[in-house]
């Protein structure tokens, strides 16, 4: 019997009762933006041979699908900074379990390969963006580069990247006033946008960055109509959906602060060095890529799974307003 139905049988299953079937993979810590809340170009690279080569990647998530994880996400640093990222994609999607793989993605380089990401296997992408206004982009991010996410998020319809979500972080003060212009999205183009709270978690230099809640981006964007939930959008995370009335697109929310849903976190993460993570917002980590480097079996990595699902906490203490226990790495090593 291969280990695959030995995995079926059982999944994995954490020490809560909760499903993990889900693992987000940073595939680099290099991004081609700066933004004010990430501040990537303010820390050294990880060198070429710190980051996780394609085939161990794929040799973890062939052990990881055969215990039950399902569905992948590639996110960075900048995912598509990575060179040959569609060879990955192919890799992944040829893994016996594997039913879902999709990226995360500033959008930038959408534009030049969408088609091929989809060729490759991809099945949908979410676009990250904060603000419709050129100015602003360049603030936020360091630079000049909204007309490049727009038509990048357009070649991604195009590739038929369905469906392409919009994330957008909301910050007080700084694009809280666009959250209506957001919404609107959803009406006249039909995009699906998702507002997230800006979770504070001590990257320095962040700490000006003030968080708006759901219930006020709620609030915001009334004028626009009812808001009737909607459940018919393709996703493995915590967003709740609605739509107004005739949108052919969503507004979603993401509620790490007001409201945590710790209770249905089904995912593991691995950072680009390769440490497999069991939640953003905990500094526990298990090292993957060592005992690759030395030979680890597939017996081995599964045990290393293990141990990484039997360390995820109930739940992460930032919606209290507690912060992590230490300093978070980089979101760009972890994988946002
Ligand atoms: N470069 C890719 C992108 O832009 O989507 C993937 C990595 S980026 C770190 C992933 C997401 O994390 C982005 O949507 C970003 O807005 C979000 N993010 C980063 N820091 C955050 C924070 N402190 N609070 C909430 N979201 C954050």
């Amino acid at each position: 019997m291969t280990m695959k139905n030995e995995g079926k049988k059982t999944g994995l299953i954490d020490s809560w009762q909760r499903q993990i079937n889900y693992l987000r993979i940073s595939v680099t810590d290099h991004c081609n933006l700066n933004c004010i809340y990430c501040s990537v170009g303010t820390l050294p690279h990880l060198s070429h041979d710190d980051i996780l080569r394609y085939e161990e990647i794929e040799q973890i998530v062939r052990v990881a699908a055969a215990m039950g994880i399902q569905k992948v996400r590639l996110t960075g640093g900048e995912p598509l900074m990575r060179p040959g990222l569609s060879t990955l994609i192919g890799m992944i999607v040829r893994i016996e379990g594997i039913d879902d793989i999709s990226l995360t993605s500033n959008g930038i380089l959408l534009g030049r390969y969408a088609n091929e990401l989809k060729e490759a296997g991809l099945k949908r992408v979410n676009v990250s963006l904060d603000t419709l206004k050129a100015d602003r982009f360049k603030k936020i991010s360091g630079r000049d580069k909204l007309g490049e996410v727009l038509a990048g998020i357009e070649a991604a319809h195009r590739a038929g990247l369905e469906p392409v979500k919009i994330n957008t972080v909301v910050m007080r003060g700084i694009n809280d006033d666009e959250t209506i212009d957001f919404a609107r999205k959803s009406i006249s183009d039909g995009w699906h946008v998702r507002f997230i709270e800006f979770m504070s978690f001590g990257t320095p230099g962040t700490e000006a960055i003030k968080m708006v809640s759901t219930q006020e981006i709620k609030e915001s964007i009334q004028s626009l109509g009812k808001l009737e939930p909607y459940t018919g959008l393709t996703g493995n995370g915590p967003a709740r959906y609605y739509r107004f009335p005739g949108a052919e697109g969503t507004v979603g929310f993401i509620t790490p602060m007001t409201e945590h849903f710790c209770h249905s976190c089904n995912r593991l993460r691995i950072t680009s060095d390769g440490q497999l993570r069991p939640c953003l917002l905990a500094e526990d980590e298990v090292n993957l890529k060592g005992p690759l480097r030395n030979g680890a079996s597939p017996d081995d990595l599964k045990n290393l799974i293990q141990q990484a699902v039997a360390l995820k906490r109930e739940q992460h203490q930032l919606a209290g307003g507690i912060a992590p226990e230490t300093a978070m790495r980089p979101m760009c090593q972890i994988g946002g």
